[in-house]
């Protein structure tokens, strides 16, 4: 189903448009860090950020943030509505209400008021923490629909109040739930924000949001997308780039092959190719083509293994092999194998 276009600054998600990476500061807007992050995070490009709004003062930060940063800004309201109203004079881009824990109807319809004079959505995100009706013991299939009622109640009520800029999330900290929830969303004609809660380390984090963003991108559910780490915001944002080009058309404009070394390799690959992909933020996303980039441990094996990059390079010794669709052009002493690379991969994405 095409989703209702909802606009969050210039961003626009549903219709046709592809999931755009959202992401999350972890600074409080009071913060002098916070300003230097966001411009990390849209260099990662990361299309629009929320933030934590805990009380007045703090929200009284967001339209300094505003003057400073490109993307839309979000500002994540929990237990008091009337924050949601100062976020919005403040010029948040989103509102985003966790139902389970704003309260009486009629302070989710205040906030519905002042965000359609203002001509900005409101996202309604349920966790599956913050729903108290959800039991350990409960199934899945149990935990997501009562996730799911949890934000149908909520947004029968902007509905009621004739609001209809919504977004929709329904999150879980494990992959079934999370994936069951969303496919109850997907009846919704609003956009559906996609995440998964609580993941944990990026070691246990990116093998749960994978799983299951992974699992409802190829199923065509997922209007914006968010991954969360217990790491830094930046890393959060080049993963969900990762997954949405792991499983989706909206492919990053360079797809990095490397061999996972062995023996027989005598550099250290890794930080090799963390130095070589350095270069080449994801912000161009999504591409119309792909460059395969192989970057490989050993001459013996690399340019065989990874014969279907468009170029490579793979290490001998002392020197590197340069190849092109598994066919080697040049060999080069190995201290000018990242600049090399880095140019021909340049030339190639012109
Ligand atoms: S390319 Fe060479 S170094 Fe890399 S895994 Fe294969 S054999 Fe090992």
């Amino acid at each position: 189903m095409n989703k209702k276009i909802v606009r969050v600054g210039n961003v626009t998600l549903g219709g046709k448009s592809p999931p755009a990476v959202q992401g999350m500061v972890k600074t409080k807007p009071s913060s002098v860090k916070t300003v230097n992050w966001i411009k990390k995070m849209e260099d990662a490009g990361c299309r629009m950020v929320r933030i934590a709004v805990p009380d007045e003062y703090e929200a009284g930060f967001i339209s300094k943030i505003k003057r400073k940063i490109k993307i839309p800004l979000i500002a994540d309201i929990h237990f008091d509505w009337r924050l949601a109203l100062k976020a919005v004079d403040e010029g948040a881009d989103k509102i985003r209400i966790n139902p389970s824990n704003i309260g009486a109807s009629w302070k989710v319809r205040e906030v519905a008021k002042i965000c359609n004079d203002h001509k900005i959505p409101i996202r309604v995100g349920a966790n599956i923490g913050s729903v108290k009706e959800i039991k350990k013991s409960d199934s899945t299939k149990i935990r997501a629909r009562k996730l799911f009622n949890a934000v149908a109640k909520e947004v029968a009520i902007l509905e009621k109040s004739g609001f209809s800029e919504i977004v929709v999330s329904a999150k879980a900290e494990d992959v079934p739930t999370t994936i069951e929830a969303n496919h109850l969303l997907a009846k919704f004609r609003y956009p559906i924000h996609i995440g998964v809660t609580a993941t944990g380390l990026p070691e246990d984090g990116i093998v749960k949001s994978g799983s299951a963003l992974g699992q409802l991108l190829r199923e065509g559910i997922g209007d914006t997308i968010r991954v969360s780490l217990v790491s830094d915001p930046v890393y959060e944002v080049k993963v969900a780039y990762s997954i949405l080009s792991a499983n989706t058309d909206y492919k990053s404009k360079i797809n990095f092959i490397a061999c996972p070394t062995c023996g027989r390799c005598k550099v250290d690959l890794e930080k090799i190719l963390m130095k070589i992909k350095s270069h080449f933020p994801d912000s161009s996303f999504p591409c119309s083509r792909t460059l395969d980039v192989a970057v490989m441990g050993c001459e013996v094996n690399g340019p065989g293994e990874a014969k279907n990059a468009d170029i490579g390079i793979a290490f001998s010794g002392k020197k590197v092999v340069y190849f092109e669709k598994g066919k080697i052009k040049k060999t080069l002493p190995k201290k000018s194998a990242i600049s090399f690379l880095t140019k021909k991969i340049k030339q190639f994405l012109k």
